[in-house]
């Protein structure tokens, strides 16, 4: 028995007890005729004591020799600690060890195993393993495994099935580029690593699962944005028999849950908006309505005067910043050049100060009078100490502008308090998205999503204007989860596939099997995917998924500590029927 209680349980009610306990030497204080080591599992700490007069000589001195993140086992007894730690859950007792078996040695660790550590990004992830020791990296593993619990257990209670899916399959287009995997058996051919299960969901229904979900790993090979990971967890779900208001009331409730099980918050009702309201209001598609800052459109009050900047744009619209009329100038400008950086993209700013005193003052003073201002400030509800800022120029891109300067003052003004939380609907997407560099439409969620009833006609004349029967549940701003009713029918999607440019040969190529399928009986389904690692990380009150992810992969797709990517042998290429040719 290598242990009988964990480093985190003994209490003062164990007092006088013999145990044994396992685990990692967190730190030994050594003060000549005392030794303290404190001993850590992944439960806690647990301080033993080897006192030269009453331990032992022989396991006293081994004592001395103990090094951080040795593995040792001890027993003793649960004696009452002279000084006491409140501050630990086991600090009312320590360990007067009587055995002491060193179970493996340990290097000296390249960072420190604590909350705060000195190892940086890079070491902590070629030394996951020592990483995953720390309490906060451990606690967020388990954080992840009671979400993925809650979620299992709400969707086995609504009759769920988890079926699991293949990875070796054929491209199933999500917007991404596919990984794939050489076929030693059948030369010269390939895998594709699923971007999602979706046709296989789809096909799920077909064969009569109506209520499907799988907590599932897909691959898309993206350029990776911060914060994005080439392999991610999807909680995929799939429904048969069901209109648009039943996915979503299923999945409001599965969300409601985790907030509820997780958080302890409840949510009545999420709020629903259309996309179109979501772009007019926040310029975005997932916005983040913890705060206001609602977009005001201005082209009715600020075009037709002298400005030419605002005269030629097809969008003028503003945000007021709550009590950013006290911004001193080097401040404001600070700002213009904060929305000028290339990453936001805008030429300039125009400004209007909303004083306390009901006057305004603006950089465009020369072109508007305090009448105009006014309206301004009524358009965007800028009140007395608010400042306005007003960008302007080609919709998608102004919109696009002001929204990442409206999350990015959220941010400095703290409004985005990572304790609350403000989930929502966002519906009705477009079914179709030009592509502005090739001039193509291309399936906005995917090619699998059905218009909304009525709206095939447009499909010829006005394709962008389409709608799809598709939403996003969106949480404090971030895409937390997206679906869509799908098409059903054969010719509706064979329809589909030719508006995305496919030959009849290539949709039938790469989707003759869901085409097939749908001549044998399809009901009509739908479904939407969670984004696991995003869901958990915001549940977490984080940012960053990484933390969440047992062995995630670095901004360059790589795995530090394997070292993956990587090279494979000639015999291995040989075998492959594969020749590489490495443009220097
Ligand atoms: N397969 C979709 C995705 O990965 C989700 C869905 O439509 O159910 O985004």
């Amino acid at each position: 028995m290598y242990r009988s209680h964990s480093c985190g349980e003994l209490r003062a009610s164990h007092i006088t007890q013999e145990v044994t306990l396992s685990g990692w030497v967190q730190k030994s204080r050594d003060k000549g005729f005392m030794i303290w080591v404190d001993l850590r599992d992944r439960y806690g700490i647990t301080q033993l004591i080897f006192d030269e007069e009453r331990t032992p000589t022989t396991i006293f001195e081994k004592a001395k020799t103990l090094g951080r993140e040795f593995v040792i086992q001890v027993t003793g007894e649960v004696i009452e600690r002279a000084s006491k730690n409140s501050n630990m859950p086991t600090g009312d007792i320590e360990i007067l060890v009587t055995k002491l078996t060193v179970l493996n040695a340990s290097l000296l660790p390249p960072f420190t195993i604590e909350d705060e550590t000195d190892g940086g990004e890079d070491i902590r992830m070629k030394y996951r393993y020592l990483d995953i020791r720390r309490n906060p990296v451990k606690d967020s593993l388990i954080f992840r495994h009671k979400v993925t619990m809650e979620v299992r257990k709400y969707l086995s209670e609504q009759e769920f099935i988890e079926v699991e899916t293949p990875y070796l399959i054929k491209s199933t287009p999500e917007g991404a580029r596919d990984f794939v995997v050489p076929s030693r058996m059948n030369e010269g051919q390939f895998y594709a690593l699923p971007q999602s299960p979706q046709t296989f969901k789809q096909l799920l229904m077909v064969g009569g699962m109506d209520k499907y979900f799988q907590i599932v790993k897909c691959f898309r090979d993206e350029d990776l944005r911060a914060d994005r990971q080439p392999e991610f967890t999807q909680i995929d779900c799939e429904m048969a028999f069901v209109e648009q208001e039943d996915i979503l009331n299923v999945f409001e409730g599965l969300t409601r849950h985790l907030l509820k099980e997780i958080k302890g918050i409840d949510i009545e009702k999420f709020p629903r908006m259309t996309f179109d309201h979501a772009m007019k209001t926040y310029g975005n598609d997932k916005p983040d309505i913890r705060f206001g800052m609602e977009f005001g459109e201005l082209n009715d009050v600020a075009q037709h005067k002298e400005f030419n900047v605002f005269n030629s744009a097809e969008l003028v619209v503003g945000i007021a910043v709550p009590g950013g009329a006290s911004y001193t100038r080097k401040e404001i400008d600070k700002l213009i050049d904060w929305v000028r950086r290339p990453q936001v993209g805008a030429l300039g700013m125009v400004y209007v100060k909303c004083n306390e005193d009901g006057s305004f003052k603006s950089s465009v003073d020369k072109f508007y009078d305090q009448d105009d201002l006014a309206k301004w400030a009524e358009k965007t509800g800028a009140k007395a100490g608010d400042l306005i800022c007003v960008l302007s120029g080609n919709t998608n891109k102004v919109r696009a502008q002001l929204s990442a300067l409206r999350m990015e003052l959220a941010e400095r003004l703290n409004l985005r308090n990572p304790s609350e939380f403000a989930p929502l609907w966002v519906m009705d997407f477009p079914l179709l998205e030009l592509d502005e560099e090739t001039g193509h439409y291309h399936a906005m969620h995917h090619p699998f999503t059905s218009p909304k009833p009525g709206q095939l006609e447009l499909l010829d004349t006005n394709p962008g204007d389409v709608k799809a029967n598709a939403y996003d549940l969106v949480l404090n701003g971030n895409e937390i989860g997206g679906g869509s009713i799908r098409i059903h029918d054969k010719e509706m999607q064979a329809i589909m596939f030719k508006h995305l440019g496919f030959t009849e040969d290539e949709a039938k190529a790469q989707f003759g099997f869901l085409m097939d399928a749908f001549q044998y009986g399809a009901p009509p389904h739908g479904g939407l995917a969670f984004g696991l690692d995003r869901l958990v990380a915001i549940l977490g009150g984080q940012e960053t998924i990484r933390d969440f992810i047992a062995f995630p992969k670095n901004n360059s797709g790589r795995d530090v500590m394997i070292d993956a990517p990587a090279p494979i042998d000639d015999e291995q290429l040989k075998e492959l029927s594969i020749k590489l040719d490495i443009q220097a």
